[in-house]
């Protein structure tokens, strides 16, 4: 099969576009013909310093992928070759203590599909066959692929962890990266009021037409302000930050007094300092998110089959200009997901 490999650590550059085996489905797998993989910034990290210990040469990056189903491993059952299928990228070990309480994202030995297992960036993939989602077939494939990790992430942030409800105002941090877009769509579903930054006009413009009341440019308005202007002094209920360091104390101050942040990344900036009396005074609760558990795929993945929720592409390749597309993913001017179709 073709696929887009690479055999050490490093930039674009180090990407194969080449003939590598086809996978065989083992016991309880499904061996997916990829139609389409959306890229995330997982897969730079993972280019750059290499998959997860223990993974042979060469590697293939891709979590988000959708296709069909080509072929089933022993002791599968229930899903019919040729099924259009999304895939869940988190692996899970199904016995520890968090996979048996249904927290497939806390599992002791999680993984994500092309870091901890080879990836989808090919036209072949196997999986294990719960992590494949039957999806319509009128939907594009392309757009199914866009969507699983960023979608599943903003789900579980605002569904599960800030349990936000009808009618509270909710702050996203960064709207254009795929996160962010994807809270954007989920916030409006759960009723609430949505502010979004964002860098330049372009982005406000997009991120108004994808629904939010407010989209601010941070890079010539003063974001706190402009919320506490937004709020009539009170701050929003939730800020979504997954910007890092870089906005986490204005995103702090634009809580309203028990509000909640919570977060899912740090792309600018890993270590940020806080002030701990804004903790208690304000009585704020912050929350850490990873991906999601399996339920909450299966739900978010529903939203998206029945058409209430709709990813947002900002630009497809084909397979054979993977390296164009991963330093095109790294632009400034992106909104929403790049994806290859294969
Ligand atoms: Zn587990």
């Amino acid at each position: 099969m073709k696929a887009i490999s690479f055999y050490q650590p490093g930039g674009p550059e180090v990407l194969r576009y080449e003939d590598v085996p086809n996978p065989r489905p083992a016991d309880g797998q499904v061996l997916v013909r990829v139609r389409a993989c959306a890229l995330n910034h997982l897969d730079l990290i993972v280019r750059g310093r290499g998959p997860a210990p223990g993974l042979p040469w060469p590697h293939i990056t891709g979590a988000d992928a959708a296709g069909t189903v080509e072929a089933l491993g022993p002791g599968v059952s229930g899903i019919e070759p040729g099924t259009p299928v999304v895939l869940n990228p988190a692996l899970s070990c199904g016995q520890c203590k968090y996979c048996r309480a249904g927290e497939q994202s806390l599992c002791r030995s999680f993984g994500i599909l092309g870091r901890d297992a080879r990836g989808a960036m090919a036209e072949y993939v196997v999986v294990p066959a719960g992590n494949v989602y039957p999806v319509p077939a009128d939907l594009p494939l392309c757009e199914a692929a866009a969507a699983p990790l960023v979608f599943m992430t903003a789900w579980r942030m605002l569904v599960t962890q800030a349990a936000v409800r009808p009618g509270e105002r909710v702050l996203v941090v960064g709207a254009g990266g795929g996160v962010a877009t994807a809270a954007l769509q989920i916030a409006k579903l759960l009723g609430a009021t949505v502010y979004v930054t964002t860098g330049g006009p372009a982005k406000v413009s997009l991120a108004l037409a994808l629904g939010a009341d407010a989209a601010l440019d941070y890079r010539s308005t003063d974001v706190v302000a402009a919320i506490t202007d937004l709020t009539g002094g009170e701050g929003v209920d939730v800020v979504l930050d997954s910007v890092g360091a870089a906005t986490w104390e204005s995103s702090l101050r634009c809580l309203s007094k028990a509000g909640r942040l919570v977060t899912c990344g740090a792309s600018a900036g890993q270590t940020a300092e806080m002030d701990l009396r804004v903790l208690w005074r304000k009585q704020i609760s912050l929350h850490g998110s990873t991906m999601a558990n399996d339920r909450e795929f299966r739900d978010v993945m529903g939203m998206l089959a029945n058409g209430k929720l709709r990813p947002v592409v900002d630009r497809v390749f084909p397979l054979i200009e993977a390296q164009a597309a991963e330093t095109y993913l790294e632009s400034a001017s992106r909104f929403g997901k790049v994806v290859l179709e294969v």
